[in-house]
């Protein structure tokens, strides 16, 4: 039997300006934000605001050759990816692979937010880029 992930960890959405963007989340929507990261390896700038249990990750490039800048040059704005918390990242990824599913991530790397985390390849899952999240423990 599979594992089942644990809930939607969050949902990664692509903005050309945190800035510009974050009046819209803490206003009408109205979520709080918990947490903020610079990704290097990524090039991002990651804001987190906290939906229950999960959280919307505003991510925000800082250069041009940003995974999350080719996103916006090609599709703009908008859900980048959905993200889903799982106790043991190695074996998901086994699943999938054993299922066929090219991985971006063969091996869990440190995402933003003290997390391990890995991609799945969007062409394998339906155009959903799906990353999968385990939650590690934090030194604070
Ligand atoms: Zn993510």
């Amino acid at each position: 039997m599979m594992s089942s992930p644990l809930c939607i960890d969050h949902l990664g959405i692509a903005v050309e300006s945190i800035e510009k963007t974050l009046p819209l989340y803490q206003g009408p929507v109205g979520l709080q934000v918990i947490h903020e990261e610079m990704i290097e390896d990524q090039k991002v700038r990651a804001v987190f605001l906290q939906v229950g249990e999960s959280t919307i990750e505003l991510l925000e490039p800082t250069s041009p050759d940003s995974p999350i800048a080719v996103f916006l040059a090609k599709k703009g704005p908008g859900i980048h990816h959905v993200a889903y918390a799982v106790l043991d990242i190695e074996a998901k990824l086994a699943e999938a692979k054993a299922a066929g599913i090219r991985l971006i991530d063969e091996t869990p790397r440190p995402g933003g937010h003290g997390k391990l985390i890995a991609f799945l390849h969007p062409k394998d899952t339906f155009g959903v880029l799906t990353e999968y999240c385990q939650r590690i423990e934090q030194p604070d």
